[in-house]
C-alpha cells in the first residue's frame, strides 16, 4: 500500500507539487497522466525518494517517512532500506553497459540484500523467464532492442523484490512496434497483484489495467477516479482538453 499525504516539493521559486494526497491500495494500479511540466515525474520521484519532498508523508508498506521542520533527516540506512522496496523502471533504460543482461539482475541482491550469487543467478533466470528473455541472459545490454532492454530494466527492478513498482513513461522512448511486449510484462505484472504506478501516455493501456486515473496540472491533482470514468467521461474542462490531444 501507498499513502502520500500533503506532499510538497519546490525547486527554487518553482512550486513543482503542491498539496498531493494519494492512496494505492495493496495490488492496485494508478495511472497518473497530465501534461508535460505538471510535476509527474517528480511525484513518481518523490516516492521513492530520488527527490526528497520538502513537506508531507509518504508510507509504502512498513515504512514511513515525513517531512518538512521538526523531522528528522534520513539516515543512509533507511533509504536504501526504502528505495530497495520502491522499483522504478524509467523512460531510458539506464543499464549498466559493462555488464551481461545477468550481471544486470544479480547486480543489487548481491550487493545491497547479500544473496549469495548462485540464488540471485537463480531468482534473475526465473524474472528472465518471467519478461520472456531466458535466452538473453549472457548478452550484453547493447545487443538488445529497445523493448528487450526495457524488459531487462523491468526484470532486474523485480530482482529487489519490491512491495511497489513505478513506471515513468516506459514506452516512450520505444520504437511502436516495441511498446506492445514491454506493455505486455506490465500488464502481466498488474494480474499478478503488483501495487503499481505508472505515468503513461498510453491511454487504452491505463483504461485496461489501472484502477485508477489520476489527472495532474501545475503541481495539483486536478480530476482522480476509476480508469473508465476519467479517461472516457472527463468531468474537469482541464483534463477534457488534455485527453482532446489522444482522440
Ligand atoms: P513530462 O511529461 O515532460 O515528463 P512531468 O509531468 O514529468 O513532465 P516533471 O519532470 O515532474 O514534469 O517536472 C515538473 C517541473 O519541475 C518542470 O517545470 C521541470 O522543469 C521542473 N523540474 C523537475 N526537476 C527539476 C530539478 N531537479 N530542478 C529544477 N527544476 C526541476
Ligand atoms: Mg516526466
Amino acid at each position: 500500500k501507498i499513502e502520500v499525504s500533503g506532499l510538497r516539493k519546490s525547486f527554487g521559486p518553482l512550486h513543482v507539487l503542491r498539496d498531493i494526497n494519494l492512496t494505492v491500495e495493496p495490488g492496485g494500479v494508478v495511472a497518473l497522466i497530465g501534461p508535460s511540466g505538471s510535476g509527474k515525474s517528480t511525484l513518481l520521484r518523490c516516492l521513492n525518494l530520488l527527490v526528497t519532498p520538502d513537506r508531507g508523508s509518504i508510507r509504502i508498506g512498513e515504512n514511513r517517512f515525513s517531512f518538512g521542520p521538526g523531522t528528522s533527516p534520513l539516515s543512509k540506512y533507511k533509504l536504501a532500506g526504502f528505495r530497495a522496496n520502491t522499483g522504478m523502471v524509467f523512460q531510458h533504460f539506464n543499464l549498466f553497459p559493462h555488464l551481461s543482461v545477468i550481471g544486470n539482475i544479480t547486480e543489487a541482491p548481491m550487493t545491497v540484500r547479500r544473496m549469495p550469487k548462485a540464488q540471485a543467478e537463480a531468482l534473475a533466470m526465473e524474472l528472465l523467464t518471467k519478461v520472456g528473455l531466458p535466452d538473453k541472459a549472457r548478452d550484453f545490454p547493447s545487443r538488445l532492442s529497445g523493448g528487450q532492454k526495457q524488459r531487462v530494466a523491468i526484470a532486474r527492478a523485480l530482482a529487489m523484490q519490491p512491495e511497489v513498482m513505478l513506471f515513468d513513461e516506459a514506452t516512450s522512448a520505444l520504437d511502436p512496434e516495441l511498446v506492445g511486449e514491454v506493455l505486455a510484462v506490465m500488464r502481466s505484472l498488474a494480474h499478478d497483484g503488483m501495487t503499481m504506478v505508472i505515468v503513461t501516455h498510453e491511454m487504452a493501456f491505463a483504461r485496461e489495467v489501472a484502477d485508477k486515473v489520476i489527472f495532474m496540472r501545475d503541481g495539483v491533482i486536478v480530476e482522480e477516479g476509476p480508469a473508465n470514468l476519467v479517461i472516457d467521461e472527463p468531468q474537469n474542462p482541464a483534463t477534457r482538453a488534455f485527453l482532446a490531444h489522444f482522440h
